[in-house]
């Protein structure tokens, strides 16, 4: 049975306002309620204390305030790295993982449960489409982590949506996300620290440039030319590298903001010098930073990741060419916590 209540993370501010008037509430109860939710991160009717016991009572027979529900926890890199699955009342699998290190809390959340794009060696893909999240599960993921961080005095600093999906291809719930968890009165996470990484729609990034956001935008580029990225990135054959690459372009200078790009590392595939030069081709000129990703092996692929050596070589080009480059630690490995690996795992056990 679907659950017809509406979900109370799926509400603007605006509309809870107008359920809020609908029940004649003074106007105070709205600023109460959104505090609740996103400040004091309260996820019961019955916390909210402030409110007359009806009105409690009213707020839990309206609205459910659980769509997502965590089904297996995991931990890894001695903690740092802890990672959840949890279904939908539909029992669609949504993973979402929390990379700790010194200061920095890192979030990354699922858009999608499953992906359409079907690159070949990401695990999400590998699963195929299953489902849009509703912008209200979206923010479910953040606050969960953010009620478990709390407990141990700490916050979140940043959120990436990195997980499960294609944001850009469920583009009005991510933003709608991103702007309720944004707001100075409640959650307040700024702009700036929320990354959206695409695996290259390009109407879509142009989209995205025109808002001007300062939301970061993360392009996955994974080749350097056509024939390799379409066998590795399907959605390269509708948009491939030169139109991806002048959406880029349009971004930055309409934003002026430096943009990121994914480079998973594939032993023997993309790993080569001569990508190397191909790349720093492509991004002459253009204000933006690589991040090399060491490939996390997964069942549906035969692909290893490189050695340390050819990774490192594969940097020393980028920078001799004044493209600054990271190599991302791989990390969750043991708990499949690369892109959709815990779910597929999970999917396979039970089956
Ligand atoms: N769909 C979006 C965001 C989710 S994937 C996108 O593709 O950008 C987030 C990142 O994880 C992408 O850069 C993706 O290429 C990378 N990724 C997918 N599978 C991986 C794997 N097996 N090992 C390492 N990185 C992987
Ligand atoms: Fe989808 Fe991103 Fe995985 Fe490609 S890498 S299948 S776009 S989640």
């Amino acid at each position: 049975m679907m659950n017809e209540r509406p979900l109370i993370y799926d509400l603007s501010r605006e509309e809870l306002g107008k359920v809020l008037e609908e029940w004649g509430e003074p106007t105070y109860r709205l600023r109460q309620l959104w505090e609740g939710l996103y400040h004091n991160l309260w996820h019961k009717a019955d916390q909210f204390t402030v409110f007359p016991k009806p009105l409690r009572q009213k707020l839990d027979s309206y609205f459910i305030f659980e769509s997502i529900f965590s089904e297996k926890e995991s931990l890894a890199d001695h903690g740092q790295t802890r990672k959840v699955l949890f279904h939908t009342l539909q029992g669609n699998p949504i993973e979402t993982v929390l990379m700790q290190a010194l200061d920095r809390n890192t979030l990354c959340i699922s858009s999608q449960s499953g992906c359409g794009m079907g690159c070949v060696f990401c695990a999400t893909g590998q699963m195929g489409f299953i489902a849009n999240l509703t912008s209200g599960q979206i923010i479910e993921q953040v606050l969960h982590f953010a009620r478990l961080l709390k407990k141990e005095n700490k916050t979140l600093s940043n959120i990436v949506v990195m997980g499960m999906g294609e944001p850009f291809h469920n583009f009005e719930n991510v933003i709608r996300a991103i702007d309720q968890l944004n707001d100075p009165n409640g959650f307040n996470l700024g702009e700036r620290r929320f990354t959206i990484s695409t695996v290259g729609i390009v109407p879509m990034i142009r989209k995205f440039a025109a808002l001007k956001r300062q939301i970061n935008l993360a392009i996955s580029l994974h080749a350097a030319d056509d024939e390799l990225r379409s066998q590795l990135v399907p959605i390269n054959r509708k948009y491939p590298l030169n139109t991806l690459l002048e959406a880029c372009r349009e971004y930055v200078n309409l934003t002026k903001r430096r943009l990121s790009f994914e480079w998973v590392m594939i032993k023997d595939i993309n790993d080569s010098i001569q990508q190397a030069y191909r790349l720093t081709k492509l991004l002459k000129g253009l204000l933006c930073h690589v991040n090399l990703i060491p490939l996390n092996p997964t069942e549906g692929y035969t692909g290893q990741s490189p050695p340390k050596q050819r990774i490192k070589e594969f940097k020393a080009i980028l920078e001799q060419n004044s493209i600054p480059c990271t190599v991302r630690l791989p990390r969750g490995i043991s708990i499949h916590a690369g892109c959709g690996q815990l779910a597929t795992f999970y999917q396979r056990q039970n089956s």
